[in-house]
């Protein structure tokens, strides 16, 4: 599958690991909106929050016990963080493997841009 969040699940493109484990891949954002910005995706390809359903979306549960987890890791749950996901052209999704990004580390503003 030509999907570049594939290949960084599979290693063919580096990337800085987080967290993984059996559902899902945590690893630092390639460029990063906040001091932390991490990127956890299913390992399993899932195009867009479109594409949940009934069948396929335990692991949007558990990518948010898996944030917590991060989150208090890295330092930034006390003072709190934000769990952003953006579906299709409006949301602004630039890669179409559902991924859910983590900030934090500094006050966030609302509403976004
Ligand atoms: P979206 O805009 O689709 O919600 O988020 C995609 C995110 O993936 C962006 O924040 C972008 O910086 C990040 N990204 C794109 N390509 C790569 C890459 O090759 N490696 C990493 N670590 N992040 C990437
Ligand atoms: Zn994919």
């Amino acid at each position: 599958m030509d999907c570049l969040f594939c290949k960084i699940i599979k290693g063919e493109i580096p990337s800085k690991k987080v967290y993984e484990d059996d559902m899902v891949y945590a690893f630092y954002d390639i460029s990063p909106a906040a001091p932390v910005h991490v990127l956890i995706i299913p390992k399993v390809h899932i195009p867009s929050a479109n594409a949940l359903s009934a069948e396929n979306a335990d692991v949007v549960s558990h990518i948010f016990v898996v944030a917590a987890k991060i989150a208090a890791d890295l330092g930034i749950a006390e003072k709190g963080y934000r769990i952003v996901n953006n579906c299709g052209e409006d949301g602004g999704q630039t890669v179409g493997h559902l991924h859910f990004h983590l900030l934090g580390g500094r006050s966030l503003q609302w509403p976004p841009g």
